[in-house]
């Protein structure tokens, strides 16, 4: 069995997931892996990737399936990764768990924890409507993110079931100080003996 510490992250958008994970990340020093993020890097830099995953994400679709697989089978390959790493935003759907409970097997290792980040839908449109204003994310508009929401209720709040029946997930408030939310998830990974 690897070394390190394996965490997801998941919970709807404005969450605080992008947050807390860069929190947890420099706690436990493993990379923060946002396929979101992996994204709108490729969309900036016109990579063919981004051209395919574009439209999916300002209509605040998933982007399909076969390609988030294939970008977080080449990330989580990274020497970087090898001592552990925290997932914010994959998997979203089954098919991604089905890709990531392969992956793990292959390299002999599993996930220590998932962490649900529970936040009522009107704080998360609240939140990201200031968001859209600070950061210009295209897929943060009103209509967009109701959209999201959906898609999120729809094909990944399924995922914490899957993970529950595992005995992995610990659901955490996600409203509060971001200290006090670091503080809520720091307490439940020590509750379940996984500590930096
Ligand atoms: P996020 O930053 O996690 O809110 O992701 C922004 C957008 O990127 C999403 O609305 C999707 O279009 C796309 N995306 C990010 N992660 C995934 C994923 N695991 N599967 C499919 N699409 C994703």
């Amino acid at each position: 069995m690897a070394e390190g510490t394996r965490i997801l992250l998941i919970g709807p958008p404005g969450a605080g997931k992008g947050t807390q994970a860069l929190e947890l990340s420099s706690a436990f020093s493993i990379p923060a892996i946002s396929t979101g993020d992996i994204f709108r890097e490729n969309v900036r830099n016109a990579t063919p990737l981004g051209l395919q995953a574009k439209s999916f994400m300002d209509a605040g679709n998933n982007v399909p399936d076969s390609l988030t697989n294939d970008l977080i089978t080449d990330r989580l390959a990274s020497p970087d990764c090898v001592g552990g790493f925290l997932l914010d935003g994959y998997p979203r759907t089954t098919d991604q768990v089905r890709h990531l409970d392969d992956f793990l097997a292959d390299h002999h290792t599993k996930l220590d924890v998932v962490v649900q980040l529970v936040a009522e839908p009107d704080i998360v449109v609240e939140r990201l409507r200031k968001r859209a204003v600070d950061q210009g994310r295209t897929d943060d508009d009103e209509a967009v993110v109701r959209h999201r929401l959906d898609v999120y209720a729809e094909q990944t709040a399924p995922l914490i079931d899957v993970y529950s029946a595992r005995g992995l997930v610990a659901a955490i408030d996600g409203i509060g100080d971001i200290s006090e939310v670091t503080q809520r998830i720091t307490d439940a990974l020590h509750a379940r003996g996984i500590t930096p």
